[in-house]
């Protein structure tokens, strides 16, 4: 079998849908307008990733408010905030280039998503001509809606967490359900939870141990099966082309991650100073038996970062290399996050989202290109 190769999930959003969600937001754009800006991106999006060979498409998440927060709220904005939240929650992320983004507050209880990522998928399916995949928001992200400290009266941190939990797995199942090909659970927070930042409370708490008990409560409901279809994403985040945890050694982070019991793992690598000691830490530390899968570890080979646009040889020469570590069967490629997690990314050091959208899609061009030269070359 060929090297498998897929995407995380995002693309920038165009410009004009960025206006339209700012107007959605000031109450000069209305619903049908935003909508419509939507529908035009996720079509766009879904035409020109397939134009890019790419056996695995998504929306961008075009219509998502981010990875994230697309559950919660319709806007970054706050336009449309879920029932027990305030807009006012921690920061779930300080950025190297100083921004920063926040997640709402949990007021009280129930906890339940407004939106679940199969409503969107089942908006795209119709667009393609080919399998759709769908990334989803961890339970350990979520998890920081509730106060880190003091208790919500009348919602104890464990019921949040037992909802938190039915939430997480009824997200997924709905996606499969809709007719996701697979399902990536974005785990940004993973390798964050090993930095100690004063200024963002929840980091320094040793939390990685906690996360990953969490994950594996909601995969644990799924069999191995279906487990082989679930991937988690990690990563250092990526936002306006910053990210917010590159100085954590993955050493630190891959024997906690590879003790979740998911079938794949979409790692970011291209952006990586010594990407060979990675490839490495992957053969060491992913199992070849994960409660009844084997984890395939899809390397990153692609910085969504940088408006260089890297060459089909280069994705190949990676692929091969990391194949001296990380057996075949258990190896695919990736772009090392999403273009932009985030529907408001003025992707600066491309310019503008527009010139940002054209070059993520020659990127996937040559990540499909060289993953096929690889797997000719490996004789797969
Ligand atoms: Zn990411």
């Amino acid at each position: 079998m060929p090297i498998p190769t897929e995407n995380v999930g995002s693309l920038p959003r165009p410009t004009t849908l960025q206006q339209a969600l700012a107007g959605y937001d000031a109450g000069t754009t209305s619903r049908e307008e935003l909508t419509r800006e939507q529908d035009a991106a996720c079509r766009d999006s879904i035409e020109r990733m397939e134009a890019t060979g790419s056996p695995m498409v998504t929306d961008g998440e075009q219509r998502a408010s981010s990875f994230a927060t697309y559950p919660l709220t319709d806007t970054l904005g706050g336009t449309g905030l879920a029932d027990h939240l305030a807009a006012d929650g921690q920061y779930f992320a300080i950025f190297t280039d100083g921004h920063h983004r926040q997640l709402p507050r949990l007021t009280g209880g129930p906890f339940r998503y407004k939106t679940y990522a199969a409503d969107y998928l089942e908006q795209a399916i119709p667009l393609a001509t080919g399998p759709v995949k769908q990334a989803v928001i961890a339970p350990s992200m979520l998890a920081l809606l509730y106060p880190l400290d003091a208790e919500i009266e009348g919602y104890s941190r464990e019921e949040f967490l037992a909802d938190l939990v039915d939430e997480c797995e009824k997200d997924i199942r709905k996606c499969f359900e809709a007719g996701a090909a697979r399902v990536s659970i974005d785990f940004t927070e993973g390798r964050l939870a090993l930095r100690n930042d004063p200024a963002n409370p929840w980091t320094g708490r040793n939390m990685l141990g906690e996360f990953v008990d969490l994950n594996n409560r909601v995969l644990d409901r799924f069999s191995a099966d279906e487990r082989r279809d679930i991937g988690i994403h990690t990563c250092p985040g990526g936002d306006m082309d910053s990210t917010h945890s590159a100085d954590v050694d993955y050493a630190e982070l891959l024997p906690a991650m590879f003790a979740m019991n998911a079938g794949y793992f979409l790692i970011q690598l291209a952006s990586e100073p010594d990407r060979e000691r990675v490839y490495r830490l992957l053969g060491e530390h992913s199992r070849a038996d994960a409660n009844g899968v084997p984890q395939v570890c899809f390397v990153g080979v692609i910085n969504p970062q940088d408006p260089r646009v890297e060459t089909a040889e280069e994705v190949r020469d990676q692929l091969v290399l990391a194949a001296q570590s990380i057996p075949v069967e258990r190896l695919g490629s990736t772009d090392d996050c999403g273009f932009s997690p985030f529907s408001i990314d003025i992707k600066p050091k491309h310019g503008s989202p527009d010139v940002a959208r054209d070059i993520a899609f020659q990127k996937i061009t040559a990540r499909v290109e060289g993953t096929r030269l690889a797997s000719e070359e490996l004789g797969v």
